[in-house]
């Protein structure tokens, strides 16, 4: 493992770029060490940066923080069949399944956000998953099926009491696309505090989470080479929804079980990563008219826009500052980074 002289890099993904830690913020006092780390999960990369006192105390952040990143993905993953969800959806309607006091608390958060967010944010759409075979190759249901689907998608049919769920409907099917990859980034950050590190800086499939304020390039939701703004933000994470480049849509309205209106992009700022992956698919469901009425309502959000009416990007951010810079970070290059035209590539 190559420890990077420099807590800087840049990675184009999908929907954004991250320049992280620009130099203006000021290290850490004393002599750091920074590791940076590259694994596969979840379909996509993550790449690390920890920042430690010393070489053993960075490499050992480095290590907990990917072990709770393939934790995550063990627990969380509904494309495989051994993940405690994957079992919990596979349990009989009825029978009680005992959960991680964790995985609990995270299905009793993004419940509680499919109500806060009127729907629009919803963690049972297996269903509809299925329906529009969002991971094969894509197909549209019938009007029957679409019924159906939306019936079957119902948090309300799960059954959490504090360590046990019961499903209460045998369609229930638990989908963690829209909020798995924020819990593991939130579980990974208090692992690599705890065993030692200064600062963290994780790039999970285009979400980011930093322990420090940091700036995210946004490039044009349909031309990756364009970077549309630049957006500063506290130690958080930034997570973005829009189709980007996928060929077919694949954030659906739960409310109507047709895929959401495409706009563009959202990106949302919230201290949790977990909160901030929801609420990007959430706001990009709620669409640029309906998304800001929520934001407004909930000043612990930020949330930057890219609309895209004939081709030309409009970005706007929710509540307004004036935070965006336009101009684009200036390009590093340094020796230590990574690849800087990570497309997204899967592994
Ligand atoms: P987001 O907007 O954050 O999420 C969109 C995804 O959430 C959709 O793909 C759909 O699954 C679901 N969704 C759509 N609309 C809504 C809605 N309104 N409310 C709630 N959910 C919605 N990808 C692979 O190709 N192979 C893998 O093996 C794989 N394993 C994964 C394991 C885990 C634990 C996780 C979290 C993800 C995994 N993925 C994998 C990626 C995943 O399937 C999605 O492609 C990815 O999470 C989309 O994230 P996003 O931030 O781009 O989009
Ligand atoms: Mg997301």
């Amino acid at each position: 493992m190559r420890p990077s002289s420099i807590f800087l890099s840049y990675l184009r993904l999908g929907l954004c770029i991250v320049p992280v830690f620009p130099a203006a913020v000021p290290a850490c006092a004393g002599a750091s060490t920074t590791v940076s780390r590259r694994v596969a999960l979840m379909g996509t990369w993550a790449h690390l940066e920890i920042r430690a006192g010393d070489p053993a105390a960075a490499e050992a952040a480095a290590e907990a923080a990917i072990r709770e990143l393939e934790a995550g993905e063990a627990q969380l993953s509904t494309w495989t069949t051994g993940s405690d969800l994957a079992r919990l959806n596979a349990t009989p309607a009825g029978v009680r399944v005992t959960l991680a006091p964790r995985l609990a608390h995270e299905l009793r958060l993004v419940v509680d956000w499919w109500r806060r967010t009127g729907g629009a944010f919803n963690p049972a759409m297996g269903p509809l998953v299925r329906a529009w075979d969002l991971r094969g190759s894509g197909r549209t249901p019938s009007p029957a099926e679409l019924r159906s689907a939306v019936e079957a998608s119902d948090p309300k049919k799960l059954d959490l009491r504090t360590d046990v769920a019961i499903r209460r409907n045998a369609m229930l099917a638990l989908e963690e696309g829209a909020w798995g990859k924020g819990a593991a980034l939130d579980r990974a950050r208090t692992a690599a505090l705890e065993a030692g590190a200064r600062e963290v800086l994780i790039n999970l499939g285009g979400q980011v989470l930093s322990t420090v304020p940091f700036e995210v390039e946004v490039v044009h939701p349909a031309d990756p080479e364009r970077v549309v703004a630049r957006w500063r933000v506290p130690a958080g994470s930034v997570a973005t929804s829009g189709n980007g480049e996928r060929a077919d849509p694949h954030i659906l309205d739960p409310r109507t079980g047709r895929p959401a209106p495409d706009f563009g992009s959202v990106s949302v700022w919230a201290p949790s990563a977990l909160d901030a992956d929801v609420l990007a698919t959430a706001l990009f469901v709620m669409g640029p008219v309906e998304g800001p009425r929520w934001v407004h309502q909930h000043p612990d959000i930020r949330s930057l826009w890219t609309t895209t009416r004939d081709g030309d990007p409009e970005v706007y951010e929710i509540p307004p500052r004036d935070d965006i810079l336009a101009a684009p970070a200036p390009r590093f290059s340094g020796p230590d980074a990574p690849n800087p035209r990570h497309h997204g590539e899967t592994p």
